[in-house]
């Protein structure tokens, strides 16, 4: 059973949308230009469904694109984020409930001594690096080809292929002095950046990197690259920066920093530590953090930082993560999960491969000819992104919400079980007949 054709209300609310929001949405991947169609308006959630405006039941694999690792509106969770706004939604002063919060994460995450807290991933990011920046008087940041850390102006670069190359403006309004200090490596590959460092290190404040990367898809970190970085950047007195973003509380709870045993200087935060309202936190070493003012001299500030309700609902739902078996749990699911996408594409004769750490993953569908792994930007820029976008329309009209992009990780929560597995596997076995597209035999009408 397909609903082709049938999504006329979301179709409604993206036209009604598009006179009054920029593009008709607050984030452009939302749009749906990387897969076509209109995109889909949500009505409510919860656990591991959604419904949207046109009363159809999806199985959810984005998650809101990681923050709710325990499923939508669990109970608990909003139990308590309600208590906290009937007390009053803002303060702009102090209160417990933030000290709450950073206790519990700088338990967590060996690498955090001290935080602050913003409002975005974004914020967190630009707060690093000019921290980072202070704290070494250096100014060149050396971010990964392939790795998304929000939309700062310094990081808004591109750069060339190749071994290290100066960032470019990767999009208009981004000024040339504002990329000139950045400078791209290739992920996962240590000869790049020791020689990138080896020129530059004496201007070098921080490498910034995504421990794991989600937002080319999921790439893992070859083993010995994340040492590697950390080696490299003590030899040069340059800050590491872990952007855990997406990967804390997600690959483990201690983050990737604790997966991998690797301790960077600085660690950025957001989303699942939120628990679906907009937090995000940067923290590390005490003797750096000692820099941010008031008691020193990098300004930062925010009107609705650690805000109550957002606070809340961070501390329940990090309760509730520690609670016994919530990774053991995620970690079969998602595996389970990945295996069926293998074996959907195998018995339909569809290069593919899934790339996976505990609960995000990503289904590269490979390009005639390709190598079946991806390791880098490189890798995963050659995917077949049409094959993607036919698979995913597929899905979704069979009850299935994917990310609506070959780069982006699907999200596993802790409310997905074995009737929405098996549901995802029987419409896999049926979509990648259509992700085969055109190829001899293999065409299904969407
Ligand atoms: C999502 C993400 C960001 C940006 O966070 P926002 O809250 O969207 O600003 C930064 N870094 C990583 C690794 C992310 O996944």
């Amino acid at each position: 059973m397909t609903r082709a054709g049938r999504y006329t209300r979301s179709e409604e609310a993206f036209a009604r949308a598009r006179r009054v929001l920029a593009g008709g949405v607050n984030s452009p991947v939302r749009a749906f230009k990387a897969v076509g169609g209109t995109p889909v308006f949500f009505a409510r959630g919860k656990g591991s469904r959604l419904v949207d405006v046109d009363d159809h039941q999806y199985v959810d694999y984005v998650g809101s694109w990681g923050p709710l690792i325990l499923g939508h509106a669990p109970a608990r969770v909003i139990e308590r984020l309600m208590v906290a706004a009937a007390g009053g939604t803002s303060f702009g002063a102090p209160t417990t409930a933030e000290t709450e919060l950073a206790e519990l994460i700088a338990q967590a995450l060996p690498a955090v001594e001290s935080l602050r807290f913003v409002n975005s991933g974004t914020e967190a990011v630009m707060s690093a690096l000019r921290l980072a920046r202070a704290f070494t008087g250096r100014p060149l940041i050396f971010k990964f080809a392939g790795c998304y850390h929000g939309h700062c102006d310094a990081l808004l670069v591109a750069g060339g292929s190749g071994m290290a190359t100066l960032g470019a403006p990767s999009s208009p309004g981004v000024t040339e002095g504002a990329a000139r200090d950045t400078i791209v490596l290739p992920y996962n590959n240590l000869d790049a950046v020791a020689a990138a460092l080896q020129r530059d290190g004496a201007r070098a404040a921080a490498v910034i990197v995504e421990p794991v990367a989600g937002n080319m898809g999921v790439v893992p970190p070859a083993p010995g690259f994340l040492q590697g970085l950390r080696d490299i950047c003590s030899r040069h007195g340059a800050l590491l920066i872990f952007d855990e973003v997406m990967t804390g509380f997600r690959v483990a709870y201690g983050g990737a920093q604790t997966l991998y045993g690797v301790t960077p200087d600085l660690t950025t935060l957001g989303k699942i530590i939120g628990g679906g309202l907009p937090v995000g936190a940067y923290g590390g070493r005490r003797e750096i953090m000692a820099l941010v003012s008031p008691e020193g001299a990098v300004y930062q500030a925010g009107t609705l930082s650690g805000n109550p309700v957002a606070m809340a609902a961070g501390i329940e739902t990090l309760r509730l993560l520690h609670g016994l078996g919530v990774y053991e749990q995620l970690e079969r699911a998602s595996s389970s999960l990945a295996a069926c996408l293998e074996e959907a594409a195998r018995q339909a004769g569809v290069a593919a491969v899934v790339n996976r750490v505990g609960s995000m993953l990503t289904l590269f569908f490979l390009a005639a000819g390709r190598p079946a792994r991806v390791e880098n930007w490189e890798d995963a820029s050659r995917a077949d992104t049409a094959a993607y976008a036919r698979f995913f329309r597929a899905m979704l009209d069979r009850g299935v919400y994917l990310p609506p992009g070959q780069y982006e990780a699907l999200f596993v929560s802790a409310a997905h079980d074995e009737e929405d597995l098996a549901l995802t596997a029987a419409a896999a076995r049926e979509a990648m007949r259509a992700a085969r597209g055109s190829s001899p035999g293999g065409h299904v009408p969407l």
